[in-house]
């Protein structure tokens, strides 16, 4: 595509909005439908993009991509006629009679931009919002799940509106032109360093952004903790995809009393659920590419190696691995790590972990493991997150009802159900006021003495 042609395309949909035909009810739920049969009806086409991307199991591609947008489709589609509703609203004594209420315009024409790691759900779950709020989408996939993405762009045309819903394959040079144009949203999934070119992208139109980011999503194991249970949960957690998932848990504070039995409980944990060999195991994922292979090698390094280590580049596959004696400045603490590597760093009391986690920056997912509900309590209220997992970890993402979004450096703006609509939409205000007694003349000057000692009563 020219450069022309990127601002064509943004005109096109822009344009499109004002009379607006896509903002009926039934053109939204017409073009769910189609999403969902673009889904249902290709389940093997999907399962083999995402194994080719990323090595991804079918039952792992089934239920932590095509079904979670599946599922935020049937939500919407529920719950859409009670969305478009307008919301009453009370009005203030001094105005009445009147009557308030809220409805939800569709923004126009939205941006989408996915990453790699779950490229379908990432790409398609947005555009859930962006349809049941109304909008035109551009949706623009990673190029690093090159199949996924193709497979994206060849069915959107076939299952969905093409005037208002068109994919962009590509990479920097396509994004940036697509970020040149003019959107009335840009939602964003990805780092924090592209995030940052968005947003200064975003801001030349006054653009607002959604920013889905990253970062370290720590982990608190206490001593009053289930350790077996907590070491299960954590090894299925950080293996989901190799652990390249932005909710991830990336490291563990382990309170010092508790961390050798956990220790063990998670080479048990990593055997039961991939057996001794992970690395050749069909349920493990792939990492994505050398680049991040070699990233992840390089940060195997630190601390000493408890489980795991084992690694195969021709396959780019890396075995769960648990580092102990993790020093906090160490490398593998010093970015996201987005692989299986795990690094156990000792803490004294809850007290350490909540300064380690409050020193540093807000993180998108935290995780509690302890059955001392003051702990769980302490956590609650003394750190902020953009979600809390308490002994359980990535769960909280398969929950429509809980906003799903990151706070500070791990983002703004959230989505998932009902807050996909919102993010999408736009709350608009109304009032209106009956013509037959005009009971606002009251306010309107010429004020006699006696007139501006009763307004000022009333507006106290
Ligand atoms: P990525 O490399 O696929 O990049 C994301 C998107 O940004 C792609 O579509 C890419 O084409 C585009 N892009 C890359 N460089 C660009 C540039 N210079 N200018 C404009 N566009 C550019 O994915 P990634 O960023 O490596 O994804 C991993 C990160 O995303 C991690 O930090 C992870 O935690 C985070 N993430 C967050 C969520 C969430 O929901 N909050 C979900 C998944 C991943």
């Amino acid at each position: 595509m020219t450069t022309t042609d990127f601002r064509t395309l943004a005109d096109e949909l822009r344009a499109r909005r004002a009379p607006g035909f896509w903002r009926s009810r039934r053109w939204r739920l017409d073009q769910l439908d189609g999403l969902a049969g673009m889904l249902s009806q290709n389940i093997t086409l999907w399962e083999q993009a995402l194994a080719k991307d990323l090595g991804k199991s079918d039952l792992e591609a089934h239920i932590t991509e095509i079904s979670v947008v599946l599922e935020e489709i049937r939500l919407a589609k529920r719950n859409l006629w009670h969305w478009m509703l307008p919301h009453p609203k009370p009005v203030p004594a001094t105005l009445q009679p009147a009557w308030a209420h809220t409805v939800r315009d569709p923004l126009g024409a939205v941006l989408v931009i996915a990453p790699w790691n779950y490229p379908l759900q990432l790409a398609l779950a947005p555009l859930v919002g962006a349809i049941a709020g109304g909008n035109s989408a551009v949706v623009k996939p990673s190029e690093l799940a090159p199949a996924t993405s193709e497979l994206i762009a060849r069915l959107a045309p076939i299952y969905l509106d093409s005037r208002a819903v068109r994919v962009v394959e590509g990479a920097v040079d396509e994004t940036t032109a697509l970020l040149e144009q003019r959107w009335d949203l840009i939602f964003y999934t990805g780092n924090s360093r592209v995030a940052r070119i968005v947003a200064a992208a975003a801001a030349k139109h006054l653009t607002p952004t959604v920013l889905e980011l990253g970062g370290k999503s720590p982990v608190y194991v206490d001593a009053s903790a289930n350790l077996r249970v907590s070491a299960r949960r954590l090894a299925w957690a950080k293996t989901m995809n190799a652990g390249q998932t932005c909710i991830a848990p990336d490291y563990v504070l382990v309170h010092e009393s508790v961390r050798e039995p956990f220790v063990e409980e998670l080479r048990k944990a990593v055997l039961e659920q991939l057996g001794t060999a992970p690395a050749t195991n069909a349920e493990y994922a792939t990492i994505v590419n050398e680049r991040h292979f070699d990233r992840l090698r390089g940060l195997m390094s630190s601390g000493t190696r408890r489980v795991g280590g084992g690694i195969n580049r021709d396959e780019l596959r890396i075995e769960p691995t648990v580092l102990t004696d993790v020093a906090p400045e160490s490398a593998v603490m010093a970015e996201e790590i987005f692989g299986p590597i795990l690094p156990l760093v000792d803490v004294a009391d809850a007290d350490e972990a909540i300064a380690f986690v409050t020193e540093r920056e807000k993180p998108l997912a935290l995780y509690v493991y302890a059955e001392d509900t003051a702990v769980v309590r302490r956590f609650q209220q003394e750190t902020t997150s953009g979600a809390l997992g308490v002994n359980v970890s990535l769960a909280h993402a398969a929950v429509p009802s809980l906003p799903f979004g990151g706070v500070g450096e791990s983002g703004m703006g959230a989505y998932h159900g009902r807050k996909s609509f919102e993010a999408f939409t736009h709350e608009k205000g109304v009032l209106a006021k009956p013509t037959r007694l005009d009971t606002l003349q009251l306010i309107y000057p010429p004020h006699s003495e006696g007139r501006r000692k009763l307004l000022r009563r009333l507006f106290r």
